[in-house]
């Protein structure tokens, strides 16, 4: 299978409002060349250098979406460029996001993470935190961010029961947040972030509008680190 049979059988399976990302986190530049001149304009990195180093070299109408867990030191790097950030799980990291957004004269666009999964390590914002954060007004400060939606990560298992109910809370709490906070300034949800390679059709089905798909686009990873 090429990477463009790839991206077309996903495709396939996909609602047309829901836009695939292509995360190529660890992949050398041809590949996501090869991905591109399929049509391919989105697509997700986790680490900041490798980020930065594929704005360099690769076409400049990419939209590259910063998907990994984001450290505030880091966020000046890819500030100048990055189209979105997915992973944002802290208020002290909006405030850093702002300042380097500001610094460039852009608006950049945030999805709060939350979390969703049992695990213990996932990062996120708890539903609750969220909600404080948005009434305690602090988020009109942050004139240089724009939340638009909701990410999550699912636990990382083959239970179908499990993720549905994961994502569909997402869901429940996305609906929510929307309906509750409407007019309120940075903060327009319209997106859920959702679903990867082996979980995507059951994040499709409970509202997700953005699937964050790499092995199945790619082949597998091989982390020398
Ligand atoms: C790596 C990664 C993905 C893609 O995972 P695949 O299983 O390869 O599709 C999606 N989301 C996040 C946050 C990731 O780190």
């Amino acid at each position: 299978m090429s990477i463009k049979n790839n991206i077309d059988a996903i495709k396939h399976k996909l609602p047309s409002k829901v836009t695939l990302i292509a995360v190529s986190k660890t992949k050398p530049n041809e590949l996501l060349l090869e991905a591109y001149n399929a049509g391919q304009r989105h697509f997700g990195e986790n680490y900041v250098q490798e980020v930065a180093d594929k704005f360099e070299l690769l076409p400049k109408d990419i939209n590259w979406h910063f998907i990994g867990h984001l450290q505030r030191n880091k966020v000046k790097y890819i500030a100048p460029f990055v189209y979105l950030i997915h992973g944002v799980d802290s208020v002290n990291l909006l405030s850093e996001i702002n300042k380097q957004a500001l610094k460039n004269n852009r608006v950049i666009n945030c999805l709060l993470q939350v979390y969703i999964a049992k695990e213990e390590s996932k990062f996120g914002f708890d539903p609750n935190e969220i909600e404080e954060f948005i009434t305690s007004k602090k988020i009109e400060e942050f004139k240089n961010i724009n939340i638009i939606g909701l990410m999550g990560m699912a636990t990382n298992t083959a239970n179908d029961v499990v993720l549905n109910n994961e994502f569909k809370a997402l869901n429940v709490l996305f609906n929510h947040l929307k309906n509750t906070f409407t007019n309120t300034f940075n903060f327009n949800l319209s997106i859920i972030s959702s679903g990867m390679s082996s979980d995507y059709l059951i994040a499709i089905n409970n509202g997700s509008t953005m699937v964050r798909i790499g092995s199945s686009i790619f082949g597998s990873r091989n982390y020398s680190n």
